[in-house]
């Protein structure tokens, strides 16, 4: 009976079922909000934000910065790096941490700072990095968020910071809480210079950025929807159960702990109210 033998592979053979698979991913996205799929291209298009809903879907900082420059743009201080003086090890070692994070998004640290021209006009602006460590504050982004500043003072431009962090980076303990009164301490002397400060708060600003610089703008915007706050869902979560106040939301963010104060900031995406 030979001839109801198989002399070919099948075809389930040939091709490897992980091969078999369309490879969309990355051309279309699903909303976090109403879980709509989008095309990526309407999506880009549309600044990521949601068609449908007008979900903000979070924007690494290089995105963050071509969406708001009209062209190309100047990066500064690209090759500042951490020196890890506490040689702080968690559940693995700080410095191998910050590695993996460079190597991960070809950045040294949580924010890029950069001058550029936005709708025609000069301005300084820093994105930061939620991706890179939590886009934690140490000492390099508060010496590159400081540098902005001084640069913004000596050229007379206005300074855009569009915040994105969990706060302190802890693995630099004092040090990291430190960036908090320096930075502030430049910003008040921006003010005295009467220069214009814009802080964009972004998906997610909690913890010592918001206690910081992204509170202290001139005019502080915020996407909808972003989550606000000084202490995080967890430590909030915690707080709330014992009946103490523990921070602030925009409405529609995800995981919004309850009996939260609502803060209705804007609702305008903050590239719109920039241009
Ligand atoms: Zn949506």
């Amino acid at each position: 009976m030979s001839w109801f033998k198989r002399d070919k592979k099948s075809i389930d053979q040939v091709t490897p079922p992980e091969e078999r698979r369309v490879r969309t991913e990355g051309l279309w996205m699903k909303c976090e909000s109403c879980r709509a799929i989008v095309f990526r291209k309407d999506l880009e298009e549309n600044l990521f934000v949601c068609p449908k809903c007008q979900f903000h879907f979070r924007v690494n900082a290089k995105k963050r910065l071509e969406l708001l420059f009209d062209g190309k743009w100047t990066e500064h201080d690209a090759g500042m790096v951490s020196t890890d003086p506490l040689k702080f090890v968690d559940t693995k070692p700080y410095a191998k941490r910050i590695k993996e994070a460079q190597k991960k998004l070809g950045m040294n640290d949580a924010v890029i700072t950069a001058e550029g021209q936005l709708n025609g006009k000069p301005v300084i602006c820093c994105a930061m990095e939620f991706a890179f460590i939590g886009g934690s504050m140490g000492a390099v982004v508060g010496e590159k968020v400081t540098r902005a500043i001084e640069m913004a003072m000596e050229t007379r431009q206005p300074l855009i910071v569009v915040s994105c962090s969990g706060g302190a980076r802890m693995m630099e303990g004092t040090i990291s809480l430190m960036q908090l009164a320096k930075v502030s301490a430049a910003l008040s002397r921006l003010d005295e210079e009467k220069l214009p400060y814009i802080s964009v708060l972004t998906d997610p600003t909690t913890g010592g950025v918001t206690a910081s610089f992204a509170m202290l703008g001139d005019l502080n915007i915020a996407e909808p929807g972003a989550l606000i706050g000084f202490a995080g869902p967890e430590v909030a979560r915690g707080f709330s159960a014992l009946g103490i106040f523990a921070g602030t939301r925009i409405p529609g963010c995800r995981g919004a702990p309850q009996g939260h104060e609502r803060l209705h900031l804007h609702r305008d995406r903050p590239a719109d109210l920039l241009k």
